[in-house]
């Protein structure tokens, strides 16, 4: 059984086979009877979005060929195994980024796709699928389809966060975004409770394209909510640029002991993480790296939760409700007891997300990592769940390893026609859990 485990570590997959396609122009292996295919990028999903247990993966990272840029339009083409880091290593020195980025470089172009990712800047451009103007797909029956929103645009819309099921994305045509210069303007901003960030994000949304805050999800009673607020706008390139520091590379290189990530040792980091700025506002001009991809210069840094893995929750919940859920949230963590590293908190604009399964919608969304302590922490997160079904929001699949059918039913009523769309030799682990059971009968 070969493994290629998600980054949380959680579940261990076995899987059957993995097999790595070399040439966009070749066909799709037929799988072992009763066994089903998945495509795979870089394995940056949490949960079980991107196993197969029992199944083949389809391992696209030989797909990594660069196929067509046009520098006067920022239009790119290129195989769907190829990453943000080999794009932005070539695209940044010409004056092009990416239009949507998540918290890591180390993702493919096909996985952003397929979970239809969103960034620090959704408030003023919504998803990385808005950007997307054709893709191949290549089925199961030898078919090959050029999906976009002129040709196939039911399949085309259920590929945008289809979560790799409706065949393998050979490549991929999207629009780059023309900035000025490398570097950003970033203010920091200590905000003490929860009204303070939602009186930030307000001011801030029209003014930064870059929005997020990171809370101290630890803090209880006057300080709940507390945390810091980042903003930030790319630098125009006739400013000043501080000399570029090579940065530090660090690694962890064994998964670390279980006991070393608890309660008192999360809850000591977080309390650094919010002291380490005292004065109310820091600017500073930042490179692009560590403005979006601080993580990444931690290799590895998910074996920090040990053998064991984490969990990861992202949520969404819809304007109106936003306050009081996220409240609700946060008690119920704080009470729990369960720690969690800094939270991620941001407010997504309006823009609609253009796939079928798409997660972002209109609200505030809450992300926070729990290392995997077994019943205790499977409890807690049905518990979010069931506070963000009352407050009409849902979880993100990329991030999942263990909602129920029920929940991701009521989540995503959709599935029923992203259902029609599944290539009939894809599966998934996720993907089989949610649909297993009938979720109204749960
Ligand atoms: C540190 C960190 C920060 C993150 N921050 C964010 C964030 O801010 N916003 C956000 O939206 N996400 C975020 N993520 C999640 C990550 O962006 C997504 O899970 C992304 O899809 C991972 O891409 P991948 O290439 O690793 O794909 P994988 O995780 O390997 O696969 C993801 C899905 O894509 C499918 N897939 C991959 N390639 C293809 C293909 N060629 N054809 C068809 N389907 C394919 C797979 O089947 C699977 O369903 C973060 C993850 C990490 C580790």
């Amino acid at each position: 059984m070969r493994r290629h485990a998600s980054w949380g570590n959680y579940p261990r997959p076995g899987h059957q086979d993995i097999l790595t396609p070399r040439w966009r122009c070749n066909t799709l292996p037929v799988p072992a009877k009763n066994s089903t295919l998945l495509p795979r990028g870089l394995g940056r999903s949490y949960g079980d979005s991107c196993l197969n247990d029992g199944g083949t993966l389809l391992d696209t990272r030989r797909l990594n060929h660069f196929m067509g840029f046009d520098r006067d339009t920022g239009v790119l083409r290129c195989e769907a195994g190829l990453s943000f880091s080999e794009i932005l290593e070539a695209s940044t020195r010409h004056g092009w980024f990416l239009p949507v980025s998540p918290g890591t470089k180390h993702i493919t172009v096909g996985g952003a796709v397929a979970n239809d990712i969103h960034g620090k800047n959704h408030h003023r451009v919504g998803t990385f699928g808005r950007f997307v103007r054709r893709l191949e797909l290549l089925r199961s029956d030898g078919e090959r389809l050029v999906c976009s929103p002129a040709e196939n645009e039911t399949l085309f819309r259920a590929t945008i966060g289809g979560l790799g099921l409706t065949g393998l994305m050979t490549w991929v045509e999207f629009q780059m975004k023309r900035v000025p210069s490398e570097f950003l303007d970033v203010e920091s901003i200590r905000f003490t409770n929860l009204d303070e960030f939602f009186e930030l994000a307000e001011d801030s949304d029209a003014k930064f394209e870059y929005t997020v805050a990171w809370v101290d999800c630890m803090a209880r009673d006057r300080n709940l909510g507390r945390g810091l607020f980042l903003r930030g706008n790319h630098r125009e390139a006739s400013a000043a640029t501080p000399p570029r520091r090579s940065p530090r590379w660090l690694a962890v290189p064994l998964y670390a002991p279980g006991f070393l990530l608890n309660g008192l040792t999360i809850r000591a980091f977080n309390a650094l993480y919010y002291g380490r700025q005292r004065e109310r506002i820091s600017s500073r001009v930042s490179h692009f790296e560590p403005f979006f991809y601080p993580l990444d210069f931690v290799a590895h840094w998910n074996r920090l939760y040990g053998r064991r893995g984490f969990l990861q929750y992202q949520c969404v919940v819809p304007y109106g409700g936003d306050r009081e859920a996220v409240q609700g949230l946060f008690s119920r963590i704080s009470a729990s007891g369960e720690a969690s590293f800094l939270a991620v908190l941001k407010v997504f604009g309006d823009l609609p997300s253009p796939g079928l399964l798409s997660f972002p919608r209109p609200g505030v969304t809450l992300a926070l990592d729990f290392p995997n302590r077994g019943r205790r922490t499977l409890d807690l997160l049905e518990e979010l769940d069931s506070i963000v079904r009352r407050f009409g929001g849902r979880v993100y699949p990329a991030k999942d390893a263990r909602m129920s059918a029920r929940s991701f039913q009521i989540f995503y009523p959709e599935w029923l026609e992203l259902a029609q769309y599944v290539d009939p030799a894809f599966s998934s682990s996720f993907w089989r859990r949610v649909t297993a059971a009938d979720g109204r009968k749960d």
